[in-house]
């Protein structure tokens, strides 16, 4: 099963109810609706983050992973993206354009960005979790330009 199924239940035990729509506002991001199997909330991810998504609700004690992370300087304080964390999102991305597929494995000519999901100006952090890859293409227009 992937992690955009209906019916995917990630580590955190956040369930997929399977694929929303497009974003118009959000790079036409694919957008699936998660329940948190813990109390029931739902809310909206976008394809590259069911796999990590955890309840905006609940708000489970870091893992150790996350923890590991936070120590090698994957800080939230900052708007910089360190190149560690910058490659811990493409890797995670599968080095593609998380709105279009994008790849520059594929076209030479695609270049990929890191972007704040939620924008850092709108109190977006710079985590794993906060960050998503995105082609020039897609990122232009956007004002948290990266
Ligand atoms: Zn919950
Ligand atoms: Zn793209």
């Amino acid at each position: 099963m992937k992690t955009t199924d209906a019916g995917y239940i990630n580590k955190n035990n956040q369930k997929n109810l399977g694929y929303r729509g497009i974003s118009e506002t959000h790079n036409n991001q694919k957008f699936f609706e998660m329940e948190c199997l813990d109390c029931g909330h739902k809310y909206m991810a976008n394809g590259c983050d069911v796999w990590l998504r955890k309840c905006p609700q609940c708000n489970p004690t870091k893992t150790s992973k996350e923890k590991q992370l936070a120590k090698q300087g994957a800080t939230t304080k900052s708007r910089r993206i360190s190149n560690k964390l910058r490659y811990q999102v493409l890797k995670r991305d599968n080095f593609k354009c998380c709105a279009c597929g994008a790849s520059p494995a594929k076209d030479p000519t695609v270049e990929l960005h890191i972007d704040h999901i939620i924008p850092w100006s709108k109190g977006g952090e710079t985590t794993l979790e906060n960050l998503q890859t995105l082609c020039s293409r897609c990122n232009i227009g956007k004002s948290d330009f990266e």
